[in-house]
């Protein structure tokens, strides 16, 4: 007896976010996320993408690389992404396509996916088959599986729901695409990133934040010299920034970034539920608030109901004579 079978076969595209050389850490879990579907491509695109296709080319997981060289693909345009994606489906016949769950990732799926006739599937924390994802809705407060018919499937994956792939080991091979034609509708006028010599909030293993209770900006030096000795990054509330105590790129939580470093140690954060979105996931939670009361206690392993000022200067103290 034979057993009707889908004919088409799964391939995958993963959608490399590349800045200054380096590939972004949320599109090593793509492609850890995409190898669950089938064979996997990544796509290196840009003025000077050819390092990254070779570093994408050693990466597990990755069996072909597209380099495609032009200067369009420099700044995430998904104005000139989309029709790119649109042309390597159409000749090699990916079934997916995948990119992390960034603000690059999170811009061109949509689009490409419109272009397609298909749903985007946003921020999945895992892969049951190759028609068949969950991801969280209602702020992380419930988790839905869904199934897609599209014939492409288009997906934005959760950095910290999949290992990233590791950069080494992998024997993928090269091949150059042609570019697409760039878009006269949005064109790149300038960036302005902001500086910083601190710990990368969304891959550190030690995450410190402050939150309303912090007061003003000048007090975050008290939680920047705990973090020194931790190696630890500081990440903010949005009642923080929005006060203007903390740039917006600190933020975790629902419309921020999303973490689960092995520590996350909040101070003066009540525990909002768009904050405990982006955090929950974390291994070890401790939770540092004068009120008793306060709902982050409820999810917190380890809990001081205290005066910040007080703890933060004296947990410094310990760490440092420890060290
Ligand atoms: C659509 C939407 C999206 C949102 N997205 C986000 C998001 O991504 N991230 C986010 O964080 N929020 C988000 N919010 C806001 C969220 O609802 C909360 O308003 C915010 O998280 C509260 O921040 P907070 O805990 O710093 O402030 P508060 O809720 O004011 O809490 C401050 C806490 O500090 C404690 N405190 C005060 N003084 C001290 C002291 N000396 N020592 C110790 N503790 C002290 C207080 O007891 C209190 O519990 C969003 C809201 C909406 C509506």
């Amino acid at each position: 007896m034979f057993r009707v079978c889908s004919l088409q076969l799964a391939k995958a595209l993963v959608l490399a976010e590349i800045a200054e050389g380096k590939i972004a850490p949320a599109s090593l879990s793509a492609i850890t996320a995409a190898a669950k579907v089938g064979p996997v491509t990544a796509l290196a695109a840009g003025k000077n993408a050819k390092a990254a296709a070779d570093i994408l080319a050693k990466t597990k997981g990755v069996e072909e690389v597209l380099l495609v060289d032009g200067a369009q693909y420099d700044n995430g345009l998904a104005e000139n992404f989309a029709p790119l994606i649109q042309s390597a489906i159409a000749k090699n016949g990916y079934t997916h396509v995948f990119a992390g769950t960034s603000a690059f990732g999170k811009n061109i799926i949509p689009r490409s996916a419109a272009k397609q006739n298909a749903m985007p599937i946003s921020e999945i924390t895992e892969v049951k088959d190759e028609n068949t994802f969950v991801r969280q809705q209602y702020a992380g407060n419930a988790v839905t599986t869904v199934k897609s018919s599209d014939k492409v499937k288009f997906c934005t994956v959760r950095g910290t729901s999949f290992e990233r792939a590791a950069t080494e080991g992998g024997n993928g091979k090269v091949v150059e695409f042609a570019p697409a034609e760039a878009s006269s509708k949005a064109r790149f006028v300038e960036d302005k990133i902001s500086k910083s010599d601190k710990v990368d909030l969304t891959t550190a293993a030690t995450v410190i934040t402050g939150g309303r209770g912090i007061k003003n900006k000048e007090n975050f030096k008290i939680l920047e010299d705990l973090a020194a000795p931790l190696g630890a990054g500081i990440g903010a509330t949005r009642a923080v920034v929005d006060a203007g105590y903390a740039p917006n790129e600190m933020q975790v939580g629902q419309t921020g970034k999303t973490v689960a470093p092995n520590f996350y140690l909040a101070f003066g954060v009540s525990g909002a539920i768009q904050h405990v979105a982006g955090m929950k996931d974390s291994k070890v939670i401790a939770v540092v608030n004068t009120d008793e009361e306060a709902p982050f206690f409820q999810i917190a392993d380890y809990g001081i109901v205290e005066d910040l000022f007080k703890v933060a200067p004296a947990l410094t103290e310990k760490v440092k004579a420890n060290k």
